[in-house]
């Protein structure tokens, strides 16, 4: 019997007096505290009927206890689907009816909202709260602190996660144990984790990055985690001093580079940062090597596919790029017409192939068959493009592309060029509704904290450098773009909010 997942990242870490996460307040959960936390949970969940197969929706605050409700899943062999903390109650039962789940645990605050929802959808509810306390706690007190893992094999489902509908509305990703596990051990490997690492870890723990990425790295090797509620930039600097590594979404490097105290002295320890969800403003990691000497770590995937390609450890950490494919993770860029795949140095659809790519999206068959090839290529959405020394180029994804006039437009190109305008913090370069055109080229503008950029000269710089095609139509400056919780651009809103620009 055996559970490949929970054996290898859980189970080996039985009885260790390690710890394993390190807590905002100073104190500590060891791994054997944890793993007894994990398997008292794995008892109520067993109690209450769930058995394997069966999906648990949990919308709880980051704590070492929802932390150990993931592991108690793995245990008990039950599919876990963590959803994101800013979900209405409304989005909630959207979730919980489209998965089936046979359980939700969510914070005391919703459980007035909730239970209604949950009673007429046939899922028992539980409470996790903040602060550790709740119904699912208390009910886990008194259980042994030993469970029976229950056996799975590689291909069964360990996860439901759901992408962040940056395009649309979220979709469940069905992720089997060896989906997860492949990718950990890859990773581990590729960013030369060992047990003496201890990542600072800030991220939410509903979304790949923080809970696979972050998580199952550091449970691999038998790491540690300063594990932070949010990212909040006193504690950030405050608790550097202890990590060897650090894994974030580009608007914490932003963030840090905000502040005067993150310096070259504060960081001179530390082994490795890492970045990804979003793209890194190549202006960021530049000012990031000159502030601190480091070379942010770019790497690319989603909830899908895992992580699939990353920059390399060892060698050039290039900006602007998302490095190679990782080992056992095949890529290839392709005609989006003729699904071909195309020379090297075009732009075309990302295509990825490995034991990282997910099952299928549950219950859209029509969807799944659609993006996911027969052979095992994944179809991403992203466009890019690999240069000649082999750095895949993340352009944008598919669906912000813009066809103006019969041409296609990359809006990445011309942010690029934007972002070097003097006073130009950043860029997001839209399509939106076009009489003549169908669509044309409108850039929304962030100016750097003070500054009144230039409309003319700018105009003048991209016109230099741009097909008159590309050029921005239309410039508009905003204070910020709008982002979600992962820091990713919505272009969408931008698209709905300017769609009546040249109407
Ligand atoms: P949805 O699929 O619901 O629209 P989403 O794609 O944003 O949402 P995620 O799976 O969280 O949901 O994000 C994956 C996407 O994030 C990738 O497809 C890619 O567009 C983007 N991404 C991740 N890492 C990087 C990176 N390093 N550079 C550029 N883009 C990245
Ligand atoms: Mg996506």
């Amino acid at each position: 019997m055996s559970n490949p997942l929970y054996d290898t990242l859980f189970g080996i870490h039985a009885g260790s007096t390690k710890p394993f996460l390190l807590l905002k307040d100073g104190t500590h959960w060891t791994y054997d505290a944890y793993l007894q936390k994990t398997a008292q949970i794995a008892h109520v969940l067993n109690d209450h009927g769930l058995r394997p197969g069966d999906r648990l929706a949990a919308q709880v605050q980051k704590s070492p206890e929802a932390l150990a409700l993931y592991a108690a899943c793995v245990q008990a062999g039950i599919v876990f689907l963590p959803l994101n903390t800013a979900y209405t109650a409304d989005e909630l039962t959207y979730f919980i009816e489209n998965s089936g789940a046979s359980m939700v645990v969510c914070d005391a605050a919703k459980e007035a909202q909730l239970s209604p929802i949950a009673k007429r959808l046939g899922a028992t509810l539980n409470t996790l709260n903040a602060d550790g306390t709740g119904t699912l706690t208390d009910a886990a007190r008194d259980k042994p602190t030993k469970f029976d893992t229950v056996a799975r094999n590689k291909d069964d489902l360990a996860a439901f996660l759901y992408t962040s509908g940056t395009t649309g509305r979220s979709k469940g990703a069905m992720l089997t144990q060896d989906n997860l596990l492949s990718n950990a051990l890859v990773l581990v490997d590729y960013w030369r984790f060992t047990e003496d690492d201890v990542l600072l870890h800030a991220l939410p723990i509903f979304h790949t990055h923080g809970l696979f990425v972050a998580t199952n790295v550091i449970l691999a090797v038998g790491g540690s985690m300063i594990f932070l509620p949010a990212f909040d930039i006193d504690i950030m600097i405050d608790r550097m001093g202890e990590a060897t590594t650090m894994m974030g979404v580009p608007t914490f490097y932003t963030r840090l580079l905000g502040d005067d105290r993150f310096d070259r002295d504060l960081v001179a320890h530390m082994r490795l940062f890492v970045s990804g969800s979003a793209p890194l403003l190549a202006e960021t990691h530049i000012q990031f090597e000159k502030r601190t000497g480091h070379r942010i770590l770019e790497r690319y995937g989603m909830t899908e596919t895992n992580m699939s390609t990353s920059n390399p450890y060892d060698g050039d950490r290039r900006a602007g790029t998302v490095g190679f494919p990782l080992p056992g993770v095949e890529l290839k860029i392709t005609d989006p017409e003729t699904g071909k795949t195309i020379p090297d140095g075009e732009v075309g659809q990302i295509e990825v192939r490995g034991p990282n790519v997910f099952k299928g999206y549950w219950q859209m068959p029509e969807k799944t068959a659609a993006e996911l090839r027969r052979d095992g290529f994944f179809i991403t959405g992203d466009l890019g493009k690999v240069d000649e020394d082999g750095y895949v180029h993340i352009v944008g994804r598919n669906k912000d592309l813009i066809i103006s006039g019969g041409y296609n437009i990359y809006p990445k190109e011309i942010e690029l060029v934007l972002d070097e305008q003097p006073g130009i913090l950043e860029s997001a370069v839209i399509g939106v509704p076009h009489a003549d055109f169908g669509e044309t080229v409108l850039a929304i503008l962030v100016p750097e904290p003070g500054a009144t950029p230039n409309l003319e000269a700018i105009a003048e710089a991209a016109s230099a450098t741009l097909a008159r095609f590309k050029q921005p139509r239309k410039m508009i400056v905003i204070d910020e773009l709008p982002r979600n919780t992962m820091g990713k651009v919505q272009k969408n809103i931008l698209r709905d909010q300017y769609s009546d620009t040249f109407a």
